[in-house]
């Protein structure tokens, strides 16, 4: 079996195991909300990341609330989630441009994405799969992980992740294929204990017990 047979009996077993809905993990009302969580999620998890926002989007209601905020106050408010002195720097970056470049709007092409400070090929595929519905590839670390371990990618680099899964995978399958891997990830193929013997993909997984 080569890597992209492999990789398309992969996406079939996941679709069956997990649906096809996209789950959205961080929880958000709009695309600038989701924008936000994402830059806040970078070395932290999603469930602390939506204990966060609960409050912090309540506090503020709009972009222009992040554009005008004081930077010590939204540190104060994000302290609890790593990284949060770079992060409420970013936010207020990224808030700012999207007001004065953008409309108010969050951009749909990588290109644009990518000129927001704290937004890297991860965020950006995040917002161009669940918002746009753009067929894109997000590479975090269950993704990284479990392509590692299926044989579908020997590279480290995120991007050289992308650009490998983007070859092997079949397009339709590359939204779902990150939200699948993380539900994979979290239940069966968890990262220092993988259930080899329960998981649905055991015969076709060259890392299978090892
Ligand atoms: S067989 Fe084991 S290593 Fe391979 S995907 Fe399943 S849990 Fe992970």
């Amino acid at each position: 079996m080569n890597k992209r047979e492999r990789a398309a009996v992969m996406v079939e077993r996941m679709k069956e195991q997990y649906g096809t809905e996209k789950t959205v993990y961080l929880h958000h009302d709009n695309a600038w909300q989701l924008l936000i969580a994402v830059i806040m999620s970078a070395q932290c998890t999603d469930a602390r990341v939506n204990i966060v926002t609960k409050d912090l989007f309540k506090k503020y209601k709009s972009l222009q609330d992040f554009a005008n905020a004081d930077i010590s106050e939204l540190e104060n408010d994000i302290k609890s989630i790593g990284f949060y002195k770079a992060k409420a720097k970013n936010i207020i970056g990224t808030a700012k441009r999207l007001v004065s470049v953008y409309d108010g709007q969050v951009p749909s092409d990588l290109e644009s994405l990518l000129t927001l400070p704290g937004v890297g090929r991860k965020t950006a595929n995040v917002i161009r799969g669940n918002i746009y519905d753009e067929p894109s590839v997000v590479v975090d670390t269950h993704v990284k992980r479990i392509s590692q371990k299926m044989g579908l990618t020997a590279n480290e680099d995120p991007e050289k992740i992308e650009y490998d899964l983007m070859k092997v995978l079949p397009k339709e399958a590359w939204i779902l294929y990150n939200i699948h891997v993380i539900a994979l990830g979290r239940s069966i193929c968890i990262a220092r204990s993988p259930k080899c013997e329960e998981c649905f993909l055991k015969d076709i997984c060259p890392s299978y017990k090892k």
